[in-house]
């Protein structure tokens, strides 16, 4: 799957260098922005990963996502 956005810098995915968002240290952070629609999302780090939430796409965990 392809997201259209950056969930670590919010820019299109295919817009510019991404290396600094996609070390082994960011793949263990929570997202910031939707990948869908490169909203800001509201994160909370739970004891378990995290959760974050967008206003327009719902919630995603660190479960959903592996
Ligand atoms: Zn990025
Ligand atoms: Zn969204």
């Amino acid at each position: 799957m392809t997201a259209p956005f950056c969930v670590h810098c919010g820019r299109a995915a295919d817009d510019g260098e991404h290396a600094p968002c996609r070390t082994s240290r960011t793949a263990l952070e929570p997202p910031r922005f939707c990948a869908a629609c490169a909203r800001r999302m509201v994160v909370q780090v739970t004891p378990m990963g995290w959760d974050a939430r967008c206003s327009r796409h719902g919630a995603y965990t660190s479960e959903e996502t592996g």
